[in-house]
């Protein structure tokens, strides 16, 4: 597949991280509004490799570090707007027709903004965003609870209060060891009592028991990377495997693996997109999406992400349709707005491009 019809492709991404793909000059300009002197560098291009070189050090604990900048420039409305509608500018650009985009509100009230403040703010740039796209893009935003901290309960129920307003589901993500999913069951609990979506990030650097307390304890929908579902998969000398019983539920009950290659690459959870699990999950049937998770700190977008899967395992337009309506069929959409966008934008694009390519 050529690049030019990689971009032209349509794409829909369920995890995305809004703290994590900002423009870098965006970031230097909002830091000298603000009076923020913790930049490493203010030269933008620079800026871009800082990040990703200190997201490549293969720990995910130092690849959330990178986060204490970003969010330090994201601490008044005037900043979450811009931030926000550049990002629905930025995916739509992309040929990205579906976002959900995550953030955690906590992350943003260094200045004195409220929980709501933040949601409403990160909205209205959002929408904006959407606007200036010229309606090509639908973009929701899923409110993220920190692992490490007690307030998921508290942003469960910012959720549950904005779910007509723009927000579609929530998320729990943060550092994955000593921190499991089952901590923060109350907030799980306060979603279900109340119909609300969520996703949960694990398997990504703890393995299948972190995935098995995240759908089975906790309910999640979806899950964050999941790429450690591995350990429950025996892969046989002939190309056959064996699937364990957590393995089978997951695939069996079509929960969705949000994967991102780029940035599992660069947390340690993958050793490169050759060897990626997201192939073999696939072939045996799992709802797999792919995603870009953090596109600055992982220096990625989706159609690097697509590019990299057509160098690593020759996947053309036939394959990328899959992973679109995969993720659409798994997004925190009503269902009749889930078909519109397959019917309407999805297959349509890669029947044109379909016929462009010959494939
Ligand atoms: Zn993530």
């Amino acid at each position: 597949m050529h690049l030019s019809d990689i971009l032209r492709a349509p794409k829909a991404v369920l995890h995305d991280h809004l703290d994590g793909g900002l423009r870098p000059g965006t970031i230097i300009e909002l830091a000298r509004d603000c009076g923020y002197q913790g930049l490493p560098t203010e030269d933008p291009a620079a800026l871009a490799v800082w990040f990703r070189d200190a997201a490549d050090s293969g720990s995910l604990e130092r690849y959330l570090e990178t986060f204490a900048h970003t969010c330090a420039v994201m601490q008044t409305r005037e900043a979450l707007e811009r931030v926000a509608a550049e990002c629905a500018e930025d995916l739509a650009a992309d040929g990205v027709v579906y976002a959900e985009v995550r953030y955690a509100p906590e992350q943003h009230q260094e200045r004195g903004l409220g929980l709501d403040e933040v949601v409403d703010a990160v909205n209205a740039g959002l929408r904006e965003g959407e606007r200036r796209s010229g309606g090509r893009i639908t973009v929701r935003a899923l409110l993220t609870g920190m692992r490490h901290t007690e307030r998921s309960l508290e942003i469960a129920e910012l959720t549950v209060a904005h779910r007509d307003r723009g927000v579609a589901g929530f998320d729990i993500a943060g550092g994955e060891v000593g921190n499991p999913p089952a901590r923060h069951l109350a907030a799980f609990q306060h979603l279900r009592r109340h119909n609300c979506h969520f996703t949960i990030h694990a398997g990504e650097a703890v393995g299948a028991e972190s995935i098995h307390e995240a759908v089975q304890v906790c309910g999640a929908e979806r899950i964050g990377h999941g790429v450690r579902i591995t350990d429950d998969i025996q892969v046989h000398d002939d190309g056959t495997a064996t699937l364990g019983r957590l393995a089978s539920y997951v695939r069996d009950n079509r929960i969705a693996l949000e994967v991102c290659p780029t940035s599992n690459l660069q947390t340690g959870a993958a050793k490169s997109y050759d060897t990626h699990p997201v192939d073999l999950l696939r072939r045996l049937g799992f709802r797999v999406t792919l995603n870009t998770d953090n596109r600055l700190v992982s220096g990625t977008t989706m159609s690097e992400e697509f590019r990299h899967m057509v160098d690593a395992f020759g996947y053309g337009p036939a394959v990328f349709q899959e992973f679109t309506v995969a993720a659409v069929e798994s997004a925190f959409l009503p269902l009749p707005e889930r078909q519109r966008l397959i019917d309407e934008v999805i297959r349509p694009g890669y029947a044109a491009l379909r016929a462009r390519s010959g494939q």
